[in-house]
């Protein structure tokens, strides 16, 4: 139908094959969370580093306790304390959860199975053994001993885990630092009067909003009339600050559209340009040393889809992170028709299994987007969708 496009799934091929990880860079273990390791992280120290007491109760040598003895409570130890005993020998100390059991010492009881009389100490737990509540030093990680492999998304539990093994520093792949242009003489901002023919201006809102949501936060938006100097000078400078632009409007072949032609002049590398799918036909893709440049056409529904679709298949790669956008079967709630020759994506509703496509389809609204739990893709060489048929859906990022 369109034998000069592409498919949807070549065009994602392309930006895949195209993309690779960003440059590694050192940072804080407080500044490392939500990014991947790219090196193997080792642990510099036994953890716990002593043989630590698990609870808060009694210490004492166990192959001196037999039951129905008394221990005389010598001292005591808090988490915190560097203390040591002489001689455990009949003896035992109060100690805390935290605290280091002191040598001589290697077991706990719990203070809540214990009898004490004065500076006597019975101990009534008849399961305990040798070593019990008691964590053996290097018992989570040995010095020396692999923590983290490269590649591991660093999560709250991954970031704690580092931190308490003492990890200042990590090597990751960075996010990308995003820059948007938005083209398009027709635009107002929200909050001031339409003039006759302008349009309020959304799509920066709604690509910040998406980039935010993949915790992107290094993004900045300029905004470009319609003019090939001014569209080129704009992505001339994004290209310098960012590792990837992404440009709003004037990817089609209108007299105003010049997207491509200041995409050509900057000397970016077209990938390609119009994909069989709707909506979003006429996106754009091209990279200049090393760095994307989307070109998403300007209708606000296809900025989203053309990003959900091909933006972020690239930031997953640059950032080594696969996933951000995740893919289910359903079966369709409701026949839908389709011509054959391109991949419809439909804003759609999912519950359970089941997913609905929503009303109000076309590229220009966005008010079925407002309310989209994910997006439907319907394939290219389908035209017929029964009620109950399994497609692919992908989940949108909430
Ligand atoms: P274009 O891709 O530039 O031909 O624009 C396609 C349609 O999307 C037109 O109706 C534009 O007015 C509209 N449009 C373009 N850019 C934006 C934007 N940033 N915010 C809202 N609508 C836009
Ligand atoms: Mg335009």
């Amino acid at each position: 139908m369109y034998p000069s496009m592409i498919s949807v799934s070549e065009a994602k091929e392309i930006v895949l094959n195209n993309a690779t990880p960003l440059t590694p860079v050192i940072v804080a273990i407080k500044d490392a969370a939500g990014l991947v390791l790219s090196e193997d992280v080792y642990a510099s120290t036994d953890i716990p580093a002593f043989n630590q007491s698990s609870m808060d109760g009694y210490a004492f040598c166990f192959n001196d306790y037999s039951a129905n003895k008394q221990l005389q409570i010598i001292g005591e130890v808090a988490a915190g304390d560097n203390k040591s005993f002489d001689n455990f020998s009949q003896k035992t100390i109060r100690i805390f959860t935290g605290a280091p059991v002191p040598d001589g010492a290697d077991t706990v009881v719990m203070q809540e199975k214990v009898v004490v009389e004065g500076d006597a100490l019975l101990i009534t737990d008849e399961q305990l053994c040798k070593g019990s509540n008691v964590r053996p030093r290097g018992s989570e990680i040995k010095a020396g001993s692999l923590a983290l492999k490269a590649g591991t998304y660093l999560s709250a539990g991954a970031i704690g885990f580092l931190a308490g093994i003492g990890t200042a520093k990590v090597n990751v792949y960075p996010k990308p630092r995003v820059g948007i242009i938005i083209t398009g003489n027709e635009l107002q901002e929200a909050g001031q009067p339409l003039q006759p023919g302008q349009v309020y201006e959304s799509n920066s809102l709604t690509l910040k909003a998406a980039l935010k949501q993949l915790h992107i936060e290094d993004v900045k938006t300029a905004f470009a009339s319609d003019e090939l100097g001014v569209i080129k000078q704009s992505l001339e400078a994004a290209l310098t600050g960012a590792d990837l632009v992404i440009l709003s409007g004037g990817v089609s072949v209108g007299d105003y559209d010049f997207v491509l032609k200041a995409a050509e002049a900057c000397g970016v590398a077209t990938l390609f340009h119009k994909v069989k799918q709707k909506p979003g036909k006429p996106v754009f893709c091209g990279k200049k040393d090393n760095k994307f440049v989307f070109g998403l056409p300007g209708n606000p529904s296809s900025v989203l889809t053309c990003f959900y679709q091909y933006v972020v298949p690239a930031i997953e790669q640059l950032i080594n992170r696969k996933g951000l956008i995740e893919e289910k079967q359903l079966s369709l709630a409701k026949r839908y028709t389709k011509p054959v020759g391109l991949t419809l994506f439909l804003k759609g509703f999912y519950e359970g299994n089941k997913v609905t496509p929503l009303g109000s389809q076309e590229s220009y609204k966005l008010s079925s987007f407002a309310i989209a739990n994910c997006l439907i893709c319907l394939d290219e060489d389908k035209s017929e969708f029964k009620e109950g048929d399994v497609v692919v859906v992908y989940k949108l990022p909430i």
